[in-house]
């Protein structure tokens, strides 16, 4: 079934008072957002109208229960000024496998790729330029059943909104190997992308903050011994000229970008292997020399390099950014083909009409 799709614009652009080229992250919002609701059966009244606060009620079950899951992707501006879409479908596919896990309906296909096309082709103005720039989207859904008792709502908000944005961190930075604290267990929702995970997340970062770490490096909820993902993205190594990477164990976040990294760097004649990586490996590695690259992988980090990793109150140093030719190698090649420079091979760029 396919939904009509209602568009109220706003009377007057907010845009010409903004600097979308400097934006700081998540911070400004275009001028729009896509909404549909579910009314327990069904999606309806998909509309795009403007950007603005929501009424709901105090006994929405989300704000109790947590009912929460989101998607992040984003929207680059090619030379010539044609605006693209980075794999929307897998963003779609990976919330839909969220909702299950959280005990929500599935978004329907159109709503989710029609609406942002449209939503997007409607601020379209609001897609940066600049290198390194986009508009970044944020899909998101709760339940909004009137309703305080712990149950699987009936009725459910989705909602897009987007904002123009720089990257994530401008600097490589250090991260924290956490012994303690776990963002994903056995069994739990480490592999849904909900709020709460977020949520359990911010206190033990706080802490990694207090210490002097950007992120936190997640590791297996049981020992602390094996090395999970990083607060916003997946974490690539590099050793002794193999890359390596968590595999997906169900407590890792299967990210579009991880995906697209590996995809890349196969099809390029590296050696890519996805397997257990324990902190003890990575220690001997440094030791011994070998441990030559680490960097996160998301969509709102990009290609993150990372300069030191934090463990037992020692940082592991790595070697500086200009000896990293394979993050180097992946950020050139995938900011190539996100911003149109090289073929796309893969058909991951989406146009937006
Ligand atoms: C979103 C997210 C990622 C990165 O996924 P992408 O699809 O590449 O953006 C990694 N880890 C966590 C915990 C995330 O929420």
């Amino acid at each position: 079934m396919r939904h009509e799709i209602k568009i109220e614009q706003v009377s007057n652009s907010k845009l010409p008072n903004v600097d979308i080229e400097n934006a700081p992250f998540g911070r400004t919002f275009t001028d729009h957002m896509l909404m549909a609701s579910f009314d327990g059966e069904a999606w309806t009244d998909v509309k795009i109208v403007p950007y603005g606060p929501l009424m709901l009620s105090p006994a929405t079950t989300s704000l109790h229960y947590g009912q929460e899951i989101f998607e992040g992707m984003k929207a680059y501006r090619w030379a010539n000024g044609e605006v693209k879409l980075f794999r929307p479908e897998k963003n779609m596919q990976r919330m839909n496998k969220s909702a299950v896990r959280m005990a929500m309906p599935q978004i329907d296909e159109d709503i989710f790729l029609d609406g942002i096309r449209k939503f997007v082709s409607l601020d379209q103005a609001w897609v940066p330029e600049r290198e390194g720039s986009s508009l970044y989207l944020r899909p998101f859904m709760i339940a909004t059943d009137e309703y305080v008792g712990v149950k699987a709502s009936d009725t459910y908000l989705f909602m897009v909104i987007a904002c123009p944005v720089v990257s994530y961190y401008d600097a490589p930075f250090k991260v924290k190997v956490e012994q303690y604290y776990s963002r994903a267990t056995n069994g739990g929702t480490g592999e849904a992308k909900c709020g709460g995970n977020y949520a359990a997340s911010l206190y033990p970062a706080n802490l990694g903050n207090e210490a002097g770490y950007k992120q936190l490096l997640w590791t297996d909820s049981k020992e602390h011994k094996y090395i999970e993902e990083s607060g916003t993205m997946n974490v690539f190594f590099v050793i002794d000229g193999i890359v390596v990477t968590p595999e997906l164990n169900g407590n890792v976040l299967e990210g579009v970008t991880r995906d697209s990294v590996i995809t890349l760097l196969k099809d390029n004649n590296y050696t890519v292997e996805e397997r257990k990586v324990s902190v003890d490996e990575l220690v001997a590695a440094h030791s011994a020399g070998t441990l030559q690259e680490m960097f996160g992988a998301g969509t709102a980090a990009t290609i993150a390099i990372i300069s030191a990793i934090g463990y037992n109150g020692v940082d592991l140093e790595l070697p500086s950014v200009d000896d990293r030719p394979v993050s180097k190698w992946v950020l050139n090649t995938i900011s190539d083909i996100r911003m149109g420079r090289l073929p796309d091979k893969y058909n991951w760029m989406v146009s937006i009409d």
